[in-house]
């Protein structure tokens, strides 16, 4: 594969430029159009000298859109993208009061093998640059632009991948996402998802961001989240929870816990009390997630009374808890299935 011009910083890419033998003006030009999502052939004014070399040497956009959903209940929209080498990734498109929000993938699967997640089924095949992952946002940004309002404005590292599993890229990733001379979305718009990488956490908290940190729980015992959470084994909750107590310490930002309810794993009244008892005295929010069935792994999510009494609870006990809202339920399925569907679908068509 060529570099990728997306995976530069603005300084990067004048640098790229000058060595090209062209004016360092240029690689604002350029630069400005790959913020926009824009592709080569939607370069209008940098001289077709200026183009032609940089199509020899460079690929501008990480990803292209393959196929595209669209939920008829809300307008929720799903993205199958294609890398330049012929992997599939995906994203969702979520709108709501306060903006537009993309979730972004960070590896082509993830090898972290939670049960309940359709990504991991074929483990990781790679990670993404960040150019790739800046692509997935710059290319769904310009379908929904509207002149000069953005189409994007809200970024959550929720996707296939563990981004602290692919820790420097995604850093890189994040301070190009926020660069003031680019698409510029604001660290606070930012959450990152991670499945309790301790020793990454660590890490993140001292790179001075304002990101969201969301840590997936999904149980309150060990003997729970080993059976849920193979990471649980490395990093139990003795050591994840200090971690996330050091997090909000150091950034001053709440910890949000996405808690997934599995039907007869993780949803009783006690498992309700155990994880207040155990995020106590720490500033976080607890985000109830039913679960979305995976039918490789038979799990399910509980009746609607048993998470509204899960919910409540918690609130009960003195834990600041919403439930997402379920979103594109007619396209999504879970994470990782419609790429699975995807592959799945060209594999019939190769045994054709
Ligand atoms: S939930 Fe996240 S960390 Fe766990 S397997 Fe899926 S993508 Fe990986």
């Amino acid at each position: 594969m060529k570099p990728l011009l997306t995976d530069m910083s603005l300084p990067e890419l004048q640098q790229a430029i000058s060595t090209l033998g062209e004016p360092a003006f240029r690689a604002k030009q350029v630069y400005g159009f790959l913020q926009r999502g824009e592709d080569f052939s939607g370069m209008g004014n940098i001289g077709k000298g200026l183009k032609e070399k940089l199509e020899a040497a460079y690929d501008a956009q990480g990803v292209r859109v393959l196929r595209s959903f669209v939920s008829s209940l809300d307008g929720t929209e799903k993205y199958l993208y294609a890398l330049r080498d012929g992997n599939v990734i995906e994203g969702v498109f979520m709108r709501y009061h306060y903006g537009n929000t993309l979730c972004v993938s960070t590896q082509v699967g993830c090898k972290m093998g939670c049960a309940f997640c359709a990504s991991t089924l074929d483990g990781c095949v790679r990670d993404l640059t960040p150019g790739e992952m800046l692509s997935q946002v710059l290319v769904v940004d310009r379908l929904h632009r509207e002149g000069e309002k953005r189409g994007v404005t809200n970024v959550v590292l929720m996707g296939s991948g563990e981004p602290l599993d692919n820790y420097d890229n995604v850093l890189k990733f994040l301070r190009l996402l926020n660069a003031p001379e680019g698409i510029c979305i604001s660290q606070r718009n930012i959450s990152l998802s991670t499945c309790g990488l301790v020793d990454k956490m660590d890490r993140l908290k001292d790179e001075g961001l304002g990101i969201t940190l969301s840590v997936s729980l999904h149980a309150p015992t060990n003997e729970q989240r080993d059976a849920l959470m193979p990471v649980n084994r490395r990093w139990p909750l003795e050591t994840l929870l200090p971690a996330c107590r050091r997090y909000e310490r150091m950034t001053g930002r709440r910890i949000v816990f996405e808690y997934a309810l599995i039907e007869g794993k993780n949803t009783s009244l006690a498992d309700a009390d155990r994880l207040a008892a155990l995020v106590k005295g720490l500033r976080c929010h607890v985000n109830l997630i039913p679960v979305n069935e995976v039918k490789e792994r038979g799990l399910l999510p509980p009746q609607q009374k048993g998470i509204l009494a899960f919910e409540k609870r918690l609130a009960e006990r003195g834990v600041s808890v919403t439930r997402r809202r379920e979103m594109g339920d007619d396209i999504a399925g879970a994470c990782g299935q419609l790429r699975r569907s995807h592959l799945a679908g060209e594999q019939d068509e190769q045994g054709e």
